[in-house]
């Protein structure tokens, strides 16, 4: 039996990331969610009535109730999606993402490492705390520049990815002074279904299928590095069977798309599948005003997991671009 403890897990990956684990029934899967604005109870829907299954409403930051939940389910695996997410709302709101994503997550790293500690040597070594950061702790990338590796120094440019950047740090530091078995992975941008609508391929399709204009921060030119959402599960699957404690894993595609162009390649999939009679989805685009402090590129280079796991994306980019499409669609 191998027990698991998800948190953030009616997120968007962290759902996802339960549909990996859930049909097999030696994976036992305790997820974890305060249910935050982004936390989505039906993106569990199709996981509450199954045996090897428990969802509990709670904050990782709750130390009485994270203390009991490890005493009671004694995970050997513990993978920690919860965090505030949105850059947008981290610039308008900085001490919640200071508050939740270092504080909260500090609190349960203390936990998770009493309880490591306090259990019986098997388990100990079978343990291992999975740390979901992201390629935005490294900072951004010029046109030419290469992309990151994990030696690339750590220079977050807005307070999501300082908040997950200084998370970073307490985890690393806790395998060296505690030997505490934890590994961060930091992966690039993620599409697929599940997502919240504040994120910008959602907003896209979900503004495209009602006809209302799509805005898109300063000229579009900002580049991301896509990666189908199951994509990253696996290899997170991969890092807790083969991974190296006290390691970091980048996650990338190395498929750089521009945000206008994006939106225009979602633009033309509603052109074929949903086609309007007067003009083209694109003419939908409008441009406002930049965020603040916008990171211009962001690319990651994958070689470390490939070369240690073989490992290489099994999806197609635009097959799956309308698959996530026709998800939004089919579920408003
Ligand atoms: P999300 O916003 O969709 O989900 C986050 C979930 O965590 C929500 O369900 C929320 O309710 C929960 N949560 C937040 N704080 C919590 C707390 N203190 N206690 C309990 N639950 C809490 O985010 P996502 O896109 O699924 O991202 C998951 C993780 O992956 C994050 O840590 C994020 O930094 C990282 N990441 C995301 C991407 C991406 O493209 N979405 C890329 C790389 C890394």
């Amino acid at each position: 039996m191998n027990i698991y403890l998800i948190t953030g897990g009616a997120g968007f990956i962290g759902s996802n990331y339960i549909s990996t684990l859930i049909n097999n029934k030696k994976n036992k899967i305790i997820v974890i969610d305060k249910l935050s604005y982004a936390g989505n109870i039906k993106n569990l829907k199709h996981f509450i009535l199954k045996k090897n299954f428990k969802f509990i409403k709670t904050n990782i930051g709750n130390k009485k109730v994270i203390t009991k939940i490890l005493r009671k389910y004694q995970p050997n695996y513990i993978v920690n999606f919860a965090a505030e997410t949105h850059v947008d709302t981290s610039i308008l709101f900085p001490n919640r993402f200071a508050l939740n994503n270092v504080y909260h997550s500090v609190s349960f790293l203390n936990d998770a490492l009493n309880y490591w500690q306090n259990i019986d040597s098997f388990s100990k070594k079978k343990f291992r705390f999975i740390q979901i950061s992201t390629d935005e702790v490294y900072g951004c990338l010029k046109k030419n520049e290469m992309p990151f590796t994990e030696k690339s120094n750590l220079n977050p440019r807005n307070p999501y990815s300082s908040s997950k950047a200084a998370f970073d740090h307490f985890v690393l530091s806790y395998f060296n002074t505690y030997g505490m078995p934890n590994i961060i992975t930091r992966c690039s941008n993620n599409f697929g279904k599940n997502q919240n609508l504040e994120k910008l391929i959602p907003m896209c399709i979900n503004k495209l299928n009602l006809n209302k204009k799509i805005p898109i921060y300063g000229n579009g030119s900002q580049i991301r590095d896509w990666l189908h959402v199951l994509d990253h599960c696996k290899v997170i699957n991969l890092i807790i069977k083969k991974g190296k404690k006290g390691e970091v894993y980048n996650i990338g595609n190395s498929n750089e798309i521009k945000n206008i162009e994006l939106v225009k390649m979602i633009c033309k999939i509603f052109d074929r599948i949903k086609p309007l009679t007067n003009f083209q989805h694109s003419s939908l685009i409008y441009y406002v005003k930049d965020r603040l402090g916008h990171d211009t590129r962001y690319s990651i280079n994958p070689s470390k997991i490939k070369k240690e796991f073989n490992w290489s994306s099994k999806k197609n980019f635009k097959i799956e671009l309308e698959n996530t499409v026709k998800f939004y669609i089919n579920n408003k």
